[in-house]
């Protein structure tokens, strides 16, 4: 599984649409202070089902919504696609045979926010999953934010084991088992 490209349209910083296309190899951004580089990060976050509007630097879930500046209206609609290359056939039952799949969500003022996968409406649950039984997404230790470097050297066994699940590929099954012991 690769992510191929991102697309972000409203979200935070990106006024309109914002097309990052993903070379084979590893991938840098850079650019000067403020320039959204962590905007790009916090919309992949989103796109996979981050529910927390804290972990996105925000205080409401609305504050991804472009909110304009002074030479720019405000948005209100905030969308943010990334589209995997599946041609090695991993993850979710479902998606397994796709050779490729997006996963959208979008969300209007007052009016929340949905998910896609393949232009089909699916729950949050749904895209959240799609991304853990691809050992990634949202919580996933794939996810380094600043300052977690230093926290991984002295974290807990229980913490640096999620670390060793996720490279040993079962980090999905852990969140299978929260959900059927929920239920
Ligand atoms: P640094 O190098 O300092 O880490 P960065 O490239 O990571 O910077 P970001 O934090 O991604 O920069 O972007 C911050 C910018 O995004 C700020 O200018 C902020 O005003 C803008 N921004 C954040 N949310 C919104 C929003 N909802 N609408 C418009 N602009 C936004
Ligand atoms: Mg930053």
């Amino acid at each position: 599984m690769e992510f191929k490209k991102i697309q972000l349209n409203g979200f935070k910083s990106f006024a309109e649409k914002t097309n990052f296309l993903i070379e084979d190899g590893l991938t840098g951004i850079v650019g000067p202070n403020g320039c959204g580089k962590s905007n790009i990060v916090e919309s992949l976050k989103w796109a996979m089902g981050e529910t927390s509007a804290k972990s996105m630097r925000g205080s409401g879930m609305e504050d991804v919504i472009f909110n304009g500046t002074s030479n720019k209206a405000s948005k209100n609609i905030a969308e943010v696609s990334i589209i995997v290359d599946n041609t090695n056939h991993e993850g979710t039952l479902q998606y397994k045979d796709m050779d490729k799949v997006e996963v959208r969500r979008k969300i209007e003022k007052d009016k929340g926010s949905k998910f896609y996968i393949n232009n089909k409406e699916v729950r949050a649950r749904d895209a959240q999953m799609f991304f853990a039984d691809l050992s990634t997404g949202a919580h996933s230790p794939s996810m380094i934010s600043q300052g977690r470097i230093g926290a991984l050297v002295t974290a807990k066994p229980t913490d640096r084991r999620a670390i060793l699940e996720e490279a040993a590929n079962i980090s999905g099954l852990h969140v299978r088992r929260h959900e059927a012991e929920l239920r």
